[in-house]
């Protein structure tokens, strides 16, 4: 089956490769893209169980030298500790300069082998395999990497952009369906960024069924951003649209309540205060509501407008006495609201109160 390719266009540019059956042929496409060196596989021990074996296969077949490093699946490993023990690994198998990291699994495998290939010997190369829908339509491309701190997500981090992403749909047959809905709430926030055609396949509610359109039209969207863009200090900051409520959400319940549901209830909660603040060029709120809720997320929350909004303020994106909130005025068109701080819990209760 032949796949897309969509390129990323930066001082480095690269691909993103979209198909069916990609892992069983990594080591010839990674060998066009990279040519000779040692690889060093990254993954976590349930993407290992399913197809680790299946990449190493693939590798050595294409003549390469590997070695791999497994750790405890979930958020946790996303650390400090994890860190420095792949880094150490690094070291020990001895990778020198042209060597290079494959990253196979999801955004938290993405985060922490990106993160390490970024400092190892000041940067190595590695490759994206991206085996959850958020990492395919997100966490995979654009070269943020991160781990998280005591003190609070994604804390510690550098940009350092993979040289290929290969993103192989297959995967998605064994992901449960929390983890679909995880990713579709990405995939939903771009739909409301880039309209039509995505937003009304996600509108059906059934994502596995027209993945590989999904994910390709996503990712088109991030990779085009992501050039224009590389370090968001401008357009890149529309990916945000829903993320300073789902932020503050995940922050109120301690990191309980998984990424893709918190934006999810933040995409809801922005649509409905722009709505009921008259700032819509059409009716957008229950669309929005019904193509989350037909991919089995959130669309509210217990948590009070007050305690999101001072969860909100306390995060990174603050700029003095204004916070910028990413705000949708139809389907396909998003804009900039620099909004007082003093102003955010009313902004929040009007999308919240409406909801109700
Ligand atoms: P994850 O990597 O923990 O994967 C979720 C779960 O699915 C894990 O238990 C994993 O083992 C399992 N899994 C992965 N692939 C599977 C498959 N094909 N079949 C069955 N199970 C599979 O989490 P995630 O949701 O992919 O990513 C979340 C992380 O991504 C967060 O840490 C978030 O901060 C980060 N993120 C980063 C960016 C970025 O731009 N760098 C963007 C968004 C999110
Ligand atoms: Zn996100």
């Amino acid at each position: 089956m032949e796949h897309r390719v969509i390129p990323v266009h930066l001082r480095e540019s690269y691909n993103v490769l979209i198909g069916g059956g990609l892992l069983a042929k990594s080591g010839s496409l990674i060998r066009v893209a990279l040519g000779d060196c040692r690889l060093a596989v990254v993954t976590d021990c349930n993407v290992a169980g399913l197809y680790l074996d299946g990449v190493l296969t693939s590798l050595r077949e294409a003549g390469y030298d590997t070695c791999s490093f497994v750790f405890p699946a979930g958020e946790q490993s996303k650390r400090m500790d994890t860190l420095s023990n792949l880094l150490e690994f690094f070291a020990e198998e001895r990778l020198t300069r042209t060597d290079c990291v494959l990253a196979l699994g999801g955004g938290v495998t993405g985060d922490l082998a990106g993160f390490a290939a970024g400092c190892y010997l000041r940067g190595i190369r590695y490759v994206q395999l991206p085996t959850t829908l958020l990492a395919a339509v997100d966490s995979s491309i654009g070269g943020k990497t991160a781990i998280d701190l005591p003190q609070g997500k994604n804390l510690a981090g550098l940009f350092h952009q993979p040289s290929l992403v290969l993103c192989d749909i297959d995967c998605f047959h064994t992901l449960p369906a929390e983890e679909l809905s995880n990713g579709a709430a990405e995939a939903i926030k771009t739909g409301i960024l880039e309209g039509e055609p995505l937003f009304s396949l996600l509108e059906t509610g059934n994502v596995r069924e027209h993945i590989e359109p999904i994910v390709t039209q996503c990712v088109r969207y991030k990779a085009n951003i992501v050039g224009q863009d590389e370090t968001e200090t401008g357009p890149r900051k529309l990916l945000n649209l829903g993320h300073t409520v789902g932020h503050a959400i995940e922050k109120c319940s301690g990191f309980s309540i998984p990424h893709g549901y918190a934006v999810a209830i933040g995409l809801a909660i922005i649509a409905r205060a722009a709505e009921s603040l008259g700032a819509v060029d059409e009716p957008i709120a229950a669309r929005i509501e019904s193509a989350l809720v037909r991919n089995g997320l959130p669309i509210t929350t217990k948590f009070s407008p007050e305690a999101l909004a001072n969860a909100a303020l306390s995060d990174k994106k603050r700029t003095g006495g204004q916070i910028t909130l990413v705000v949708p005025r139809a389907i396909g068109a998003c804009y900039f609201l620099e909004l007082p701080t003093a102003q955010l819990e009313n902004f929040f209760r009007a999308g919240m109160e409406a909801g109700k």
